[in-house]
């Protein structure tokens, strides 16, 4: 048994499918003679299309951001064109009868230990780019999590280092039953994209790919942040019964999506979902969001293959926007830096403090023809969408001072007039603060005068408040969203909304967490966004309780000095309210 990171609730009991950090095909398959052509033929076309991505990266990135940033591509199109780089590949292939992709790790691991030896950052920087080079090629050749299900028994779990955007996008295809990370915490990628697809999952847990091999039996626990390797038939028995009262719990609750949320004494709640792609609109809509509270767009930056133009833009917002219909649809513009990182930004790993660094609208500010690009495709995805524009919203991430909403009123608004001098159709919507920095809840009340709605980003509020990084394994246990100061601060946003009459919703993923649900509702909080997977089981919880309820478990709460405290006491609430939801927290 090994120790994690709880991060998706639910018990999986599954066959290990191990993905190195880049290569699926990591089995070293001799070729037959016949079959080398092909393979170089593979390699070749992999290269060709590489070359193209790299060269519409260039001039994209040259337009929007300017040309320091459209270089690195050009460096990268170089090592590509590096009749050695090609030289050695092809002569593993035709020599020594490898795969592209096995060759293609060859490389890398002859770079990695080359560069290893190095202290000199400049080296270093250029292994990155080699990497990066490898990595695009690599996406190419071996078809990414497409393991072979068909010699592996049953349901799978994947293990991993870090679940790549790219990789979970073709998630959907197999049957995953759960996920296990060395690398993460609860809200890293793998944890997000997990939980919004109902899959329970451990995050965290160091030496997983050396202990665990492809085909061993797993049971991941999603509650306990557990994960048992090949148990024994008794303890293997018990997990399965965990697991089939999951599915039914969960089958069960699917149930009540075509019900209105509201408390027992008939207090409407709005449950909306947190997205990341198109395809997550559709699980939200399926598990009965009534709208789109927090779409992530950096994933559409993190998943394309180059920058996602003005019109490529367009459509997936559109696409979004079509997938929801009739509903309100939240669209966060780019929230790139701290854990996320996008080169051709000129974003690298070098800074001190990433968190506090130079991430979000602070960076968007910094490329206003490329914020404008969004701007626009945006506006315009509003306005093609018709009668529905009205439910279209903006919103800012990392807002911290009053100035930073007034500047970006100023830049929406010089969108909208170039869209109108151009003659483009499009709609001016809400504009919106995401609240997720200590000085914007001291300041609420100045920021309500000038936003349109906020939303609460608990996940950096709480890492904010509590200076604690929260994808750090030695200090993300302060980051908790049941501690006494996150709750008063939170209690006092909520309040100065309420009192000024403006919306509010809170998206961090404490709004799908049957204890802070509950502390949430006790504080007036009416609209909630969480990952699409939670809908059901906060829609059922809310039945079991009146807004007063709420008020009073809030008051008895706030009364504890410590986070164990509180959460010992929900723990005991939630317990006599509906105890059938228990398995649905995690610890
Ligand atoms: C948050 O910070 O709570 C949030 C919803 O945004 P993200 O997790 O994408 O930073
Ligand atoms: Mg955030």
């Amino acid at each position: 048994m090994r120790k994690g990171v709880a991060v998706s609730p639910g018990v999986a009991v599954g066959t290990a499918y191990c993905i190195d950090e880049i290569f699926v095909d990591h089995d070293a398959k001799q070729l037959a003679e016949d079959e080398v052509a092909s393979e170089l033929a593979l390699y070749e076309t992999a290269r060709d299309k590489v070359a193209a991505e790299l060269h519409n990266l260039e001039q994209k990135v040259t337009a929007q951001v300017g040309e320091a940033a459209g270089r690195i591509f050009a460096v990268h199109a170089s090592i590509l064109a590096d009749p050695a780089f090609t030289k050695r590949i092809r002569n593993w292939i035709g020599d020594e009868k490898v795969t592209a992709a096995a060759a293609l790790q060859r490389l890398l691991n002859d770079y990695a230990s080359l560069f290893a030896r190095t202290k000199d950052e400049y080296l270093r920087e250029r292994f990155t780019d080699i990497r990066d080079v490898v990595m695009r090629l690599s996406a190419h050749v071996s078809e990414v999590l497409k393991p072979q299900s068909h010699v592996l028994p049953g349901p799978l779990i994947v293990v991993t280092d870090e679940l790549l955007p790219s990789q979970a996008v073709t998630l959907g295809n197999v049957d995953v039953r759960g996920i296990v990370t060395q690398a993460g915490s609860q809200t890293s990628h793998a944890a997000i994209i997990a939980r919004s697809r109902g899959i329970p999952a451990v995050c965290g847990l160091r030496g997983a790919l050396k202990h665990v091999t492809t085909g061993d039996t797993l049971v991941v626990d999603g509650r306990e942040g557990v994960v048992l390797i090949n148990p024994p038939p008794e303890t293997l028995s018990a997990y399965r019964k965990l697991e089939r009262e999951f599915f039914h719990l969960k089958d069960q609750l699917a149930a009540n999506r075509d019900h209105a949320a509201a408390t027992s004494d008939g207090v409407a709640l709005e449950l909306l979902a947190n997205i990341n792609n198109a395809a997550d609109a559709r699980a939200a809509t399926a598990m009965g969001a009534t709208g789109i509270g927090l779409f992530r767009t950096e994933y559409l930056y993190l998943t394309h293959p180059t920058v996602p133009d003005e019109d490529e833009q367009f459509q997936a917002y559109s696409e979004i926007i079509a997938s929801s219909p009739g509903h309100r649809v939240t669209i966060r513009t780019l929230d790139i830096g701290g854990d996320k990182t996008v080169p051709y930004l000129g974003h690298t790993h070098q800074e001190a403090n990433p968190f506090l660094g130079w991430r979000s609208i602070r960076l968007s500010f910094e490329h206003p023809d490329f914020f404008n690009v969004q701007l626009r495709a945006i506006l315009r995805a509003a306005g093609a969408a018709g009668e529905k524009s009205g439910n279209v919203r903006l919103l800012f991430p990392m807002i911290t001072t009053v100035e930073e909403i007034h500047k970006v009123r100023r830049i929406v608004r010089r969108a909208e007039q170039q869209l109108q001098r151009e003659g483009k159709p499009y709609a001016s919507v809400p504009l919106g603060m995401m609240l997720e920095v200590p000085a914007a809840a001291v300041s609420i009340r100045a920021m309500l005068r000038v936003v349109d709605f906020v939303s609460v980003g608990s996940n950096d509020l709480v890492q904010y408040l509590m200076a604690a990084d929260r994808d750090n394994p030695k200090v993300n246990h302060l980051c908790q969203p049941l501690s006494p100061p996150v709750l008063r601060v939170l209690y006092s946003v909520i309040k100065a909304c309420n009192k000024a009459g403006k919306p509010l919703t809170l998206c961090g993923e404490m709004a799908g967490q049957p204890r802070a649900f509950v502390l949430l509702l006790g504080m007036g909080l009416r609209s909630f966004s969480m990952s699409p997977a939670f809908i059901p089981s906060v829609k059922e919880l809310a039945t079991h309780l009146t807004a007063k309820d709420a008020q009073t478990i809030l008051k008895r709460a706030l009364r504890f000095s410590t986070t164990a405290g509180v959460k010992r006491f929900m723990s005991e609430q939630l317990q006599q309210l509906a105890p059938n939801l228990a398995l649905l927290e995690t610890t």
